[in-house]
């Protein structure tokens, strides 16, 4: 049990660490991904508004002309306002009248969109204009507004002049440049903004997320099937130490009494007395049958698994078979239940082989004797259904779980609920039902309901 847990828990954490490695890959996988595809769209907006400079038209020709317009004016209302929260007001109204024109008319969506498209890539997508920073020029220069990041900037290296201020999740930085008049400079920043934009990264992504979800797949399949042959193992161990302790104790029960019964013999009151050395010996002789059956059935069932189930099959009037086996097995018992039977075959000849079909019905009925609690009420019914003999074996004992079903007719197998001691066997007696039935081509399946008895049925076809 403790190594079990182990193996559970040593499985899981493997599983648990290989999922968390995945997913740190997956993360700087995609991390990578969506940097070359801002990098990618930045470059590609470079060159296409290097192109349009060199097509003569002059990229910010008519931005400039409005802002100058106005910076004109600008210039002179400054100087004329003394207080500070007004020049503040002032500033704020500059800034928003820039950023408004410049999101106005310095707008490349269309011509970036066909660039794109050209190349391509994606094209559909909006965009941003945001001011870095902005100076009005007057005697002095004024700073209007200067983003955090521009002015923490460095000359060179990371975080200077390439860092763009905005917040970049938003959208795709790709241009930055300085404009500068007479009246003012300032530097804005151009963001485009791809509203599938984790599409396109998944896009790229996809084949390594692919494979690292099948390969987890794989880790965790091998796991389950590994941890499962692994309990099947303990399983079957359990049931063969069960079985032999079982063994154990079924043949030592005989033994004892052959003994004992020997014992008796040597004594000189029963040897002058020839009634109980016939008594005696007819205890020796039953027990030494029981002995031998349980032998052999050891020895069958040793050599089932070694070599083919061989049978030897005859036509044989199944209604006729059947009554013989249970009215032999009632004589048998002592008359030990109420036995009824009830067959509907037509007259249908089967194919079998007549011990093993004997023995077969002579398990299920002891076990509906043995499995007991009360006075014993078989039900032996038998119909012909579509080409194939169908046998229920119906009885009012103690029932089996629905946990038990699964496993009754496996070898060695004793249902654990309720007092298992009580009722004597090895587990062998289903597990040789369903072997036989098999072999004739048929099955055997079981219904219960624990309390409420349990119903056999086997199928054969002829
Ligand atoms: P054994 O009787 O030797 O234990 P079997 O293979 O005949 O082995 O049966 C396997 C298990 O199935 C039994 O241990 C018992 O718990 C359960 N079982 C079999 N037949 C019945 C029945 N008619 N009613 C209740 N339980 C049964």
């Amino acid at each position: 049990m403790q190594k079990r847990n182990t193996v559970l828990l040593l499985g899981i954490l493997a599983i648990v660490v290989i999922i968390l490695a995945q997913i740190i890959i997956i993360r700087g996988h995609w991390k990578q991904q969506n940097e070359m595809l801002t990098l990618r769209y930045r470059s590609l907006t470079q060159y296409a508004i290097n192109s349009l400079r060199g097509s003569r038209i002059s990229v910010h020709d008519t931005v400039m002309f409005i802002l100058n317009k106005y910076s004109e004016q600008v210039v002179k209302e400054l100087p004329l306002i003394k207080d500070e929260q007004k020049l503040d007001e002032k500033k704020k109204e500059i800034l928003n009248y820039f950023t408004t024109v410049l999101n106005k008319e310095q707008d490349f969506t269309t011509y970036l969109s066909s660039y794109f498209e050209n190349q391509g890539f994606e094209k559909d997508f909006n965009y941003k204009i945001t001011i870095s920073d902005l100076e009005i020029i007057n005697a002095d220069t004024l700073v209007i507004y200067r983003s955090d990041s521009f002015s923490n900037r460095r000359p060179f290296g990371p975080g200077g002049m390439m860092t763009p201020t905005g917040d970049s999740k938003s959208g795709i930085w790709v241009y930055r440049p300085r404009l500068i008049s007479n009246y003012y400079i300032f530097f804005f920043e151009y963001y485009i903004d791809f509203s599938d934009k984790q599409k396109l990264v998944l896009k790229q992504t996809a084949a390594s997320l692919g494979l690292s979800i099948l390969s987890i797949l794989i880790v965790v399949i091998l796991f389950l099937i590994t941890y499962r042959n692994l309990m099947e193992e303990k399983r079957l161990s359990n049931l063969k130490t069960d079985f032999i302790n079982n063994m154990t104790h079924e043949l030592k029960t005989p033994l004892a009494t052959i003994t004992v019964a020997g014992k008796t013999l040597e004594m000189e009151k029963i040897r002058i007395d020839e009634s109980k050395i016939l008594e005696t010996a007819k205890l020796i002789g039953k027990q030494s049958v029981h002995l031998n059956q349980l032998i052999n059935m050891i020895l069958e069932i040793s050599m089932w698994e070694r070599t083919q189930f061989q049978l030897y099959r005859k036509k044989i009037d199944i209604e006729e078979v059947m009554s013989d086996i249970v009215d032999s097995f009632k004589t048998g018992c002592g008359n030990c239940a109420e036995l009824n039977q009830k067959y509907l075959f037509n007259g249908a000849k089967a194919d079998i082989d007549l011990v093993y079909f004997t023995t077969m019905i002579n398990n299920l009925l002891s076990n509906a004797v043995k499995y007991s609690e009360k006075e014993p009420v078989i039900n032996v019914e038998g119909i012909v259904d579509d080409q194939k003999i169908c046998i229920k074996v119906a009885d009012n004992g103690i029932g089996i779980s629905k946990t038990d079903q699964k496993h009754v007719f496996d070898k060695f197998y004793r249902a654990t609920t309720g007092n298992i001691h009580k009722y004597k066997g090895l587990g062998l007696g289903l597990y040789y039902v369903k072997k036989i039935a098999v072999a004739h081509g048929g099955d055997v399946t079981v219904s219960s309901k624990p309390g409420k008895g349990s119903i056999f049925t086997v199928t054969i076809p002829f």
